[in-house]
């Protein structure tokens, strides 16, 4: 090693025991090897992926489908990793609530509809690819298994809305980076979160339509508050990451608009309905353009959902959209407590 490496490395490791990395998330001190040194693996490890069976298109969570072969479980549909990215999960027409995922576990008998229907993807291929679609065997006296489990809540968005994902379920651990990053100033949480979402299972066509990615944009007076726009370091991080432009300023919003998070669903939409738009000289930014519009939360999709109209209105061609952490109530749970001495 040269004398310039040794001096480089006694300075970083006279750095790290003056200013020892935290982690935003727990605020242990953070392991000098560890690459980001803004959030630890621990908590990483409490972050909850979206799980599966999810709508291929609006990242909804489906009902669980359970296989059986002569009573024994032996899979369930949907959870295979297939996640219907082939390009035609925009025909998917109806659905399930999510918010009764857990109370709906329809069975698939194997035996009765043989082996091949549960080797198929539940949600991926759209109608196509759900064993009800199979007619029953004539040697097997059962009853027809039940409706395909599909997706309702994405039926009525523009076709041009191509597909949401978000890194994450919002839970105990979540909350924490969302809230560092929003509330307690750790703008250098950005970068951490924005990769976990650009590392998320993107299909093809919206990875090769690397356009220009747009914020939604906080209100004046949040943006004068906190000096900084979350969604907007969100979609600079992510953007520089997945080869996209990036435009703070093609998104605007009309009018102040109401906290969200106290209202009903349908008092959401109507709260932000016609809130936002491509401010003219901002136009041709995204016309004929693949627009990744980035937030921090999906809670209902009502301001993402309006966002994105007013970018369809300016002219853009096509929206996806990409947030940190998505609220799914009905699969929220404590995250067990941390145990002292595992925090690096
Ligand atoms: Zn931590
Ligand atoms: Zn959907």
């Amino acid at each position: 090693m040269s004398l310039t490496a040794l001096a480089r490395d006694a300075w970083t490791g006279a750095l790290d025991l003056v200013f020892a990395p935290v982690c935003v998330g727990c605020k242990r001190l953070i392991s000098t090897d560890d690459p980001e040194r803004v959030v630890c693996r621990v908590c990483w490890a409490r972050c909850r992926p979206v799980p599966a069976p999810r709508c291929p298109r609006c990242w909804g969570t489906l009902p669980t489908q359970v296989v059986r072969d002569r009573g024994a479980v032996v899979g369930v549909r949907g959870d295979d990793g297939d996640d219907g990215d082939d390009g035609d999960d925009d025909r998917l027409t109806d659905s399930v609530d999510s918010s009764d995922s857990a109370e709906r576990e329809n069975c698939v008998d194997r035996s009765a509809h043989g082996s091949s229907t549960a080797d198929r993807p539940a949600a991926g291929g759209g109608s196509g690819g759900h064993p009800s679609a199979d007619p029953p065997s004539s040697s097997a006296p059962r009853s027809s298994p039940p409706p395909a489990p599909k997706c309702r809540a994405c039926a009525e968005w523009p076709a041009a809305v191509r597909v949401v994902r978000s890194a994450f379920v919002m839970g105990d651990g979540v909350r924490s980076l969302v809230h560092a990053l929003k509330y307690r100033g750790w703008e250098a949480a950005a970068g951490p979160m924005a990769a976990r979402m650009a590392a998320l299972p993107w299909p093809r066509d919206v990875t090769d339509e690397a356009d220009v990615a747009a914020a939604v944009p906080t209100t004046p007076v949040r943006l004068r508050e906190r000096g900084y726009d979350q969604a907007a370091l969100l979609a600079r991080e992510l953007a520089a990451r997945t080869g996209r432009a990036f435009d703070p300023d093609c998104l605007a919003r009309t009018r102040e608009t109401a906290s969200q998070t106290t209202l009903h669903p349908s008092e959401r939409r109507a709260n932000v309905a016609g809130a936002f738009a491509v401010p003219a000289a901002r136009r041709r930014t995204v016309e004929g353009r693949h627009v990744m519009l980035v937030d921090d939360v999906w809670t209902t999709g009502a301001t993402a959902l309006s966002c994105a109209g007013a970018l369809l209105d300016a002219g853009a061609r096509v929206v996806s959209v990409a947030t940190f952490a998505r609220v799914f109530p009905e699969l929220e749970r404590p995250v067990p407590a941390l145990r002292r001495g595992t925090g690096t």
